[in-house]
């Protein structure tokens, strides 16, 4: 069982576009960090790599699961195609 040393929603992170990565000041001098695919993944606790505290995401669950899910229906849309062509 984790204890959250906070609740901090997700527009309160900072985001880096290129590493995909969500950070959060943590009060030991580094930061707390949660990566978009841990997101989507259900995840929801952001880690410090410098201490033993962690923190809790708030975010909107669907917001992260309806991305992956518009994927996967293109998919199926190529399955189908490929059947009718076939
Ligand atoms: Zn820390």
């Amino acid at each position: 069982m984790s204890v959250y040393h906070d609740e901090v929603e997700i527009e309160d992170f900072e985001y880096d576009d290129e590493e995909e990565i969500y950070y959060y000041p943590c009060p030991c001098g580094d930061r707390f960090q949660v990566t978009k695919e841990e997101l989507i993944a259900g995840e929801e606790v952001a880690t410090c790599p410098s201490c033993s505290l962690v923190i809790k995401v708030i975010y909107d669950h669907e917001k992260y699961t309806a991305a992956e899910d518009e994927v996967s229906i293109e998919e199926k849309l190529n399955d189908l195609s490929l059947e009718v062509n076939n």
